[in-house]
């Protein structure tokens, strides 16, 4: 093996790769949730508020930590909704004299086009969900295999190379084709939740200026999946690379 060649054809471009996208949807975050979403609701009152449209009104909401760790969780059937999209560090606890000067007084604005945005993408995955989306099946039954293969397959394809014991080394490829699988399978479920995101924040006003926020606010993080795919298939190309140098 050479690792010279790991590092400019894997480690180097998926580095880049992610790096930018992360910095990407930070900076485009940053920006659209200084801009008001013009929507007199707090964060979780929007989500209550998506949701019931939509008739979901089986759907819990929680406040989770962590910075856009936003996320539909379809098993419990729960929304979480993290501290940096519904604006502070006391969310979760109630706080009457905040709740009584939450109209916006030209600050922080009490619901932005940036939290708006991807409150309503995971909204859109709660649809999904109850639609029985065949892209979103697809993906929550692959989930196992992935979590094996993505451990498991570099150790026995790095093996089945190294001992020259090609058969090992291909059952690791197989093992981890589903999770390149995976990460391509991810993308029309999560595009799908942005353009259902978009069609319910113009529903509730927000156009114009403030629907290319959302709709950059989006983008950006669609990005963010797109280059997970794409460094899952550079390191795949190089796993097959490995195996059919060896066996010529
Ligand atoms: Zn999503």
């Amino acid at each position: 093996m050479n690792f010279g060649l790991y590092i400019v054809l894997v480690m180097l471009p998926s580095i880049l790769i992610t790096g930018w996208a992360a910095l990407r949807v930070r900076t485009t975050y940053a920006k659209w949730a200084k801009v008001d979403s013009g929507i007199n609701l707090d964060a979780f009152d929007f989500a209550r508020r998506l949701l019931d449209r939509q008739g979901l009104t089986d759907v819990q909401i929680e406040p989770t930590s962590g910075q856009l760790t936003d996320h539909y969780d379809p098993r419990g059937k729960v929304l979480r909704v993290s501290q940096a999209v519904s604006g502070g560090p006391q969310l979760g606890s109630y706080d009457p004299s905040r709740a009584a000067v939450s109209i916006p007084t030209g600050g922080q604005p009490r619901l932005s086009v940036a939290a708006a945005a991807v409150i309503a993408h995971e909204v859109g995955h709660a649809v999904q969900d109850r639609e029985r989306d065949p892209w979103m099946t697809v993906r929550m039954t692959i989930v196992p295999a992935v979590q094996f293969g993505s451990g498991v397959a570099p150790w026995l394809i790095i093996a089945g190379v190294w001992l020259n014991v090609l058969g090992l080394a291909w059952v690791g490829l197989i093992a981890f084709a589903a999770a390149v699988v995976f990460t391509f399978v991810t993308l029309p479920v999560e595009i799908g939740a942005s353009g259902k995101a978009l069609a319910f924040v113009s529903s509730l006003g927000m156009v114009g200026e403030r629907e290319i926020g959302a709709r950059d606010v989006l983008k950006a993080a669609a990005w963010t999946y797109v280059a997970a795919a794409l460094t899952a298939l550079i390191t795949f190309l190089y796993y097959l690379m490995l195996i059919v140098a060896r066996r010529d």
